[in-house]
């Protein structure tokens, strides 16, 4: 039983961190010029470490430092060489994955069978899948010459900073870009570590470069003159005003932004899975997901079964330490993404959606937001519209596909939905006429390297991964 239930944590003697940490320029860590920030653990509310906060004199340090390594090395080096490092860096993620997961962990707040299972391997399949498109880049019908864009400025959220790391490094280094890499500022800790893993691959100095710092560290990249590319994952917000930075320069943009996907499930899906896709769609890593199935969309005639199915699983889950390998909720990022996701729930009150909340012990020390369900959501609440980006799901009724796939579309964004059906035709003919870049049949949150991923409408544009992630940073290549 719950009560006898004994912790068997993870420990944080796998790390090896410093007290403080500089940036990654050059191929070395060193003093930034500019201020500097705690980071902190999100469960316990401890200090890890102190990080540099990069200023704009860093950032022009270290967009040098891409531009002489993009010039004198990384552009000249053979497609076979660029994939040796690759492969390299993924051999090395894999070697020191129990550590990469527990500093996640540690520093996000997910729980570590997650950031163990799911996100460190997916790292390393990442840097595997484009090492292998590394020497074949010319020969992959790709256009006429495709060439490396140049200098990338790359920014990444906090809700899987390594991952996300990974998905923009990867390709980019694959192409014969060079790369200057903004993490998030409550999660800067996974990606100093794999700065130092590229210590250890021995890359060329300045081919990856790790500024830390917050949104104005993010903005001065944006701007800098020389940046030729920029890649962004984060809010639909902050994505708006990248894209009114770039407007009007030569620089190419893709932008990865927020989603309010709908799950749907049909009265004849298998009921035990879909239930299990729902809980995964939405309670995965706390609903910090932008791909999270926070709309589900169910057939009237089977709600109630659906709604008391899910309450009796949530029950079942344990929310508390993040590095205890039994706990399925950990914590919430940030006391200000808490105030957020706090917010927004209790609109969804005010406005007369039902809030249930799964009974859990929450612990003193850090930010935790219990599972928590709306039903009897109508399409104009708040929560019905609004990325929560926490764990909360809103729930919608629906009687026929078309209705289903209205209320489906009836957002602004357009990054995933799911479909749970028995029949195939059914879920084809949906499918089709759901505006959402990534849809998922009888499953949900799936990631694949050769999968591309990204959005319609307000959930930005360009993809990640597959062939079109790689293209996306070539020169005259045909996506
Ligand atoms: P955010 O937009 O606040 O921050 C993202 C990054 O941008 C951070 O590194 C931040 O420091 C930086 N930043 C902030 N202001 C900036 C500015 N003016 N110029 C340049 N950089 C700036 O988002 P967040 O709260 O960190 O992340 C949550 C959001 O990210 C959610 O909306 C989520 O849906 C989205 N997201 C999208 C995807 C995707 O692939 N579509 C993946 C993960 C997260």
């Amino acid at each position: 039983s719950f009560l006898e239930y004994a912790p068997a944590p993870e420990s944080t003697a796998v790390l090896n961190l410093k007290d403080s940490y500089g940036l990654f320029i050059d191929g070395e860590f060193v003093d930034g010029t500019g201020s500097s920030f705690t980071t902190i653990s999100p469960s316990s509310e401890k200090r890890i470490a102190e990080i540099a906060s990069a200023s704009d004199e860093d950032i022009d340090r270290a967009v040098a430092a891409a531009r002489r390594a993009y010039d004198k090395t990384w552009s000249k080096m053979s497609g076979r060489d660029r994939g040796k490092y690759l492969f390299r860096i993924a051999r090395l993620v894999q070697e020191r994955a129990r550590e990469l997961a527990v500093a996640e962990s540690l520093d996000n707040g997910k729980p570590i069978k997650e950031s163990r299972d799911v996100d460190v391997p997916l790292v390393a399949s990442w840097f595997f899948y484009y090492a292998g498109w590394a020497d074949k880049l010319d020969h992959a019908g790709l256009g006429a010459n495709p060439r490396a864009l140049g200098v990338a400025g790359q920014i990444i959220p906090w809700n899987f900073p390594l991952l996300m790391l990974a998905w923009k490094v990867a390709p980019a280094l694959a192409a014969g870009s060079t790369v200057v890499l903004k993490p998030a500022e409550t999660t800067p800790l996974t990606a100093l570590i794999f700065a130092e893993i590229l210590q250890q691959a021995d890359l060329p100095a300045g081919v990856v470069n790790i500024v830390t710092g917050a949104g104005a560290t993010g903005a001065a990249l944006v701007r800098h003159p020389d940046v030729d590319k920029v890649a962004f994952t984060g809010s639909t917000g902050v994505g708006r005003d990248i894209a009114r930075a770039v407007a009007g320069t030569p620089k190419k943009l893709t932008l990865e932004l927020g989603g309010k996907a709908a799950n749907i499930v049909f009265d004849d899906a298998p009921i035990d899975q879909a239930v299990e896709g729902i809980v995964n769609g939405i309670f995965f890593n706390q609903g910090h997901v932008c791909c999270a199935g926070s709309r589900l969309l169910v057939q009237e005639s089977i709600h109630d079964e659906v709604i008391d199915r899910l309450k009796n699983r949530l029950s079942t889950l344990r929310l508390g330490d993040p590095l205890d390998k039994n706990t399925d909720i950990g914590a919430i990022n940030s006391a200000a993404q808490l105030a957020r996701i706090r917010e927004l729930s209790d609109i969804g009150e005010a406005e007369g959606a039902e809030r249930w909340t799964a009974d859990c012990v929450i612990p003193e020390k850090g930010f935790w937001f219990a599972p928590t369900i709306f039903t009897g959501v109508e399409a104009s609440h708040r929560i019905a519209r609004d990325e929560v980006f926490g764990p909360v799901l809103s729930v919608l009724t629906f009687r026929t596909p078309a209705e289903a796939i209205a209320k489906a579309n009836n957002t602004p964004y357009g990054l995933s939905a799911g479909i749970w059906s028995d029949k195939g035709s059914r879920i084809l003919a949906v499918a089709d006429r759901l505006r959402a870049g990534v849809i998922w049949a009888n499953t949900f949150n799936r990631f694949d390297p050769s999968s591309p991923f990204g959005g319609y409408k307000e959930s930005g544009y360009g993809r990640e991964g597959g062939r079109q992630g790689l293209t996306a940073y070539l020169k005259g290549a045909a996506s």
